[in-house]
């Protein structure tokens, strides 16, 4: 399903939920505003930035509440469940905290907000890997908790440089402070691990979107918290700093995804249950990592002296990035290969039809789906007539030349959703869904006289030939394989008649 933003706010502006969201949009605009323009001085900015977490706070609780009675799946209310406790859990750590600040004056470390704020971290967790994903193979498994792994590792770095190692060379504190201000960052881990867990599978039809928002707002989060840690450790922070623009984005995205979730689950009786999974072969965010390792590697070691560290880092980063480049190249020309082998599996070498396999695996998913909505579905059997002696008197090759011409007049003559494939040596089959025995019958006819009109000229001669055709319809058909039966039925009966003509099942028969 395709994410259109504009669309989406015009609707969204009938909706309760909605009208929530598109308020926190302005609210976080004009909070946006206050940080830049700097109303209100310095001494009323911690407070004023404060006081304003809260509604927006207690807006991401509730949504995360209203989301989980809209959810369908059982998996998907449990994920809305956690969320909610997450952001409650925060929202209640951000009330302790401006409680300390504004009406006691001091803000103790640690206090009961950290309790709340430390909770938010692993409820945010839970909830994240809690989302149904599309069904995994074992080896998609595997690459998931590697490229989780290189992620972590990523982030890692940047937080121990940034945070956690500065904290852990401070140890002059006390020793439940060192624990707790080592629990941030590591609260930070545990959160890209989350991110890591949606960005890096699929999640279920119905959940992309949704999952999308939540990410990106995990990722805002992520970084005012990291840059508050960074900025707390210089002791440079205070309330109503940068940061705090990147938890009210944070919040925002949390609201937007509770929201794009409601609206998702009311409407999804439109969605289709056959999609088919997308596979994701290379997905950038691992190499991301990397490199964000590496850029931390330079951060640091930028004013190394070349000998010996500086030259060992550079020569590091050109290893990786060669051996980097090495594997994109030999993924890429896999991805060609499987490219390539997908379409001979799918398309007939000589007409360009879909091949026999393929037919099948789409003609399945047709029937079956005209069987469930109860939509009618028509399919033709179509056979050259006389084609032998045109092989047998102007060669193989001419009859090759004149076989490419029929599946092409064929294709020409059907619609976008008609599915023809090659049945046979000269045979070809022919799918027609929403599409009843009447109307069948009158596309059969059209490809007849398709056929006849045309002609090719090779080996020197120009050649035409005639098709006869069988229709059936998929009423009274217990499956895919009885309904093609009745169309080579009715071919039969088209050949019997004299060839060049269309016959229906039973047509003949009734007589
Ligand atoms: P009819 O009107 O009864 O259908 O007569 P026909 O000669 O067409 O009989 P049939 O349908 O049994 O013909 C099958 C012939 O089609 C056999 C073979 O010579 C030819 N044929 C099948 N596949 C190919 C192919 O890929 N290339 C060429 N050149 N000929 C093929
Ligand atoms: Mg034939
Ligand atoms: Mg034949």
């Amino acid at each position: 399903m395709v994410f259109r933003p504009v669309a989406l706010l015009g609707s969204w502006r009938r909706d309760r939920g909605g009208i929530v969201t598109l308020a926190l949009g302005v609210y976080t605009l004009i909070f946006l505003l206050w940080m830049v323009a700097g109303w209100g001085g310095e001494t009323r900015r911690t407070a004023i930035s404060d006081l304003a977490f809260l509604p927006s706070g207690l807006a991401a609780a509730l949504m995360a509440l209203r989301a989980s009675r809209h959810v369908l799946s059982i998996r998907s209310r449990r994920a809305w469940v956690l969320l909610t406790a997450a952001f409650l859990s925060w929202w209640v750590g951000d009330v302790v905290w401006t409680y300390y600040e504004l009406v006691l004056g001091e803000a103790p470390f640690p206090s009961i907000a950290d309790a709340g704020y430390l909770l938010f971290y692993l409820l945010v967790l839970a909830g994240l890997i809690t989302f149904p994903i599309a069904p995994q193979s074992r080896i998609e498994r595997s690459k998931f908790w590697l490229d989780a792994i290189t992620v972590l590792l990523g982030g890692w770095m940047v937080i121990w440089y940034f945070v956690l190692g500065p904290t852990a060379v401070e140890q002059d504190s006390a020793a439940l402070l060192t624990v707790l201000s080592a629990a941030y960052p590591i609260g930070d881990l545990v959160l890209i691990f989350g991110i890591a867990a949606i960005l890096l599978r699929t999640g279920e039809e119905g959940h992309r979107g949704t999952l999308g928002l939540l990410a990106a707002g995990a990722v805002s989060f992520l970084i005012a918290d990291v840059a508050f840690g960074y900025l707390s450790l210089q002791e440079s922070y205070s309330g109503g700093d940068w940061p705090d623009a990147f938890w009210m984005v944070a919040q925002l995205l949390f609201v937007a995804g509770a929201q794009y979730q409601s609206w998702q689950a009311s409407r999804e009786e439109v969605r289709d249950p056959d999609q088919v999974i997308e596979i994701h072969p290379l997905s950038p965010i691992p190499f991301a990592a990397v490199a964000l390792g590496y850029v931390m590697l330079i951060v640091a070691g930028h004013s190394a002296p070349i000998y010996p560290l500086g030259g060992l880092i550079t020569g590091a980063i050109a290893v990786t990035a060669v051996v980097v480049a090495r594997q994109l190249m030999l993924m890429n020309e896999n991805v060609r290969l499987l490219g390539d082998l997908r379409s001979l599996v799918r398309s007939d070498g000589l007409t360009g039809l879909a091949t026999r396999r393929y037919f099948f695996e789409l003609a399945y998913r047709e029937f079956s789906r005209a069987r469930r909505y109860n939509r009618p579905l028509a399919a033709l059997m179509v056979d050259i007539d006389h084609f032998k002696p045109i092989n047998d008197q102007f060669g193989h090759g001419a009859g090759d030349d004149v076989l490419r011409m029929v599946a092409a007049q064929i294709r020409e003559g059907l619609r976008e959703a008609d599915l023809a494939g090659r049945y046979g040596g000269e045979e070809v089959v022919v799918l027609l869904p929403e599409t009843p025995e009447e109307a069948a019958v009158a596309a059969a006819e059209r490809l007849r006289r398709r056929v006849a009109q045309a002609s090719v000229d090779t080996a020197g001669h120009r050649i035409s030939v005639t098709i006869s055709l069988g229709v059936a319809s998929a009423d009274g058909c217990a499956d895919l394989g009885g309904m093609l039966r009745h169309a080579d039925n009715a071919l039969y009966r088209a050949k019997e008649a004299g060839r060049n003509c269309v016959r229906r099942y039973g047509q003949d028969n009734k007589k």
